[in-house]
């Protein structure tokens, strides 16, 4: 049994509405869709949820929204024209121009998107309609409440035997509707594999799927046929980001494999996402470089000597308010890597708090770190790969600030200046995946 979740640009138009009609029915284990707002036609077309979004900003100043609401309705009128279905949204139209007179909440209106189209594609496809407000639940605070989905969700698939079921958004006590993050669509297909205890959750998108660089930027990037979801983490870490990082755990939690598929290209055999994999995987998998990081280090003779220095640093890293997510150290020496738009006070004035604190010698604040990453089957037992990926930033010219391997071997993360960052990642990949 096949959960399969399209995303906005596999939906599109009626001609993409084709394409996701003969993959569905060419395989009756398809029995669950979740589909996304129609996306961009083209490089210049704009996506529905953004219309949505720019709509309600105008209703916020003031401004008509009849212009916008039109050619929102004109999208999906084309579509279902195109189609040729015999299917009127006119009632739901009005009802959605009505309310945006009374001026609902952001999230109704945004997730019109995903709710329209999963009323045409479940009339396209024959399949029931199953509207997620009904089952997907977010608590008054306005967390995701997952015990209540699973259990509304669980029943509510186990009688329907085929069924669409709208992405991206779900209610709140008292019945608004409340939208997951952007991009969300792929966390309520997670929820609904996990729910129908599918064998797969297929996510259907326009790339064949994982790579070891950006394809748009890397033309030689190589395809991952298959990995694990401790390597997708990793991988996205890196800055690869094909799926919706809480998409993940639904599935992982249940042993559910996740399959990437490309909807333009569904003989391509896209990429596979397992729980375990008998055998180790061997070479580099990917490289991935994120910007926007600040470094602050304190040093000190015997620094991590002292019996109550990692208490007090860890006390002085919860005063800073921000998860460091990571703590490269030497003997006299720890540094921070910190998220930089998460910081309230500058890296340096961090610094010198800490310098005080620790009684330290010196304090230093790279403020504009990015994080280089190669994610790989093993590191440890591959040590010419390590050594290739150092020399080819030598050879780049490119200086590296710190070195993190962790110790599965899965990750090594390289600090480098934000300048440097493009030059490191086109270098790594032309010596691991190139050369
Ligand atoms: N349509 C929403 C967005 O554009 C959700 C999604 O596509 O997953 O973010």
């Amino acid at each position: 049994m096949i959960v399969c979740k399209f995303g906005g640009s596999s939906l599109a138009d009626a001609g993409q509405f084709r394409k996701v009609y003969q993959i569905v029915k060419s395989d009756p284990g398809r029995r669950f869709v979740v589909p996304s707002a129609p996306g961009k036609r083209n490089e210049a077309d704009e996506k529905v949820t953004d219309l949505f979004y720019a709509c309600f900003e105008a209703c916020e100043e003031g401004r008509s929204v009849d212009h916008l609401l039109d050619r929102i309705f004109r999208r999906y009128d084309d579509i279902i024209a195109d189609l040729g279905l015999n299917l009127r949204l006119d009632s739901e139209f009005e009802g959605i121009r009505r309310l945006f007179g009374m001026r609902l909440g952001r999230d109704y209106f945004v997730s019109r998107g995903e709710y329209l189209n999963g009323i045409i594609l479940a009339n396209y496809l024959g399949y029931e309609f199953i509207d997620a407000a009904d089952v997907i639940f977010f608590r008054q605070d306005g967390a995701f409440d997952p015990d209540k989905t699973d259990v509304y969700l669980t029943e509510k698939l186990s009688r329907a035997r085929n069924a669409v079921i709208p992405g991206f958004y779900g209610s709140a006590p008292g019945g608004t509707v409340k939208t997951f993050p952007r991009g969300g669509s792929d966390i309520t297909g997670a929820l609904v594999a996990r729910a129908a205890r599918a064998d797969v959750y297929e996510n259907w998108t326009d790339v064949d799927g994982y790579f070891s660089a950006d394809p748009r930027r890397f033309p030689a990037a190589r395809s991952i046929p298959v990995m694990t979801f401790h390597h997708l983490r990793e991988l996205r870490y890196a800055g690869a980001a094909v799926l919706h990082e809480d998409a993940i755990r639904p599935v992982r939690e249940k042993g559910i494999p996740i399959h990437i598929k490309n909807t333009n290209r569904p003989d391509r055999s896209g990429t596979r996402v397992v729980p375990h994999l008998t055998e180790k995987l061997s070479g580099a998998l990917g490289v991935g470089g994120r910007k926007g990081y600040a470094a602050v280090t304190v040093e000190k003779d015997e620094l991590r000597r002292s019996p109550s220095f990692f208490r007090t640093f860890s006390s002085l890293l919860e005063r800073s308010g921000v998860q460091a997510e990571l703590l490269p150290c030497g003997v006299d020496s720890v540094t921070a890597v910190f998220p930089r738009h998460a910081l309230t006070a500058s890296p340096a004035a961090l610094g010198e708090t800490w310098r005080e604190a620790l009684e330290a010698e010196s304090a230093r604040a790279e403020e504009s770190v990015a994080l280089v990453s190669v994610v790989a089957g093993d590191l440890t037992g591959a040590p010419v790969l390590r050594a290739r990926a150092l020399q080819a930033l030598a050879d780049a010219g490119v200086s590296v600030i710190f070195a993190e391997q962790s110790a599965d071997g899965v990750h090594l993360i390289l600090g480098v200046r934000e300048e440097a960052c493009a030059d490191a990642v086109a270098a790594l990949h032309k010596a691991l995946f190139e050369d």
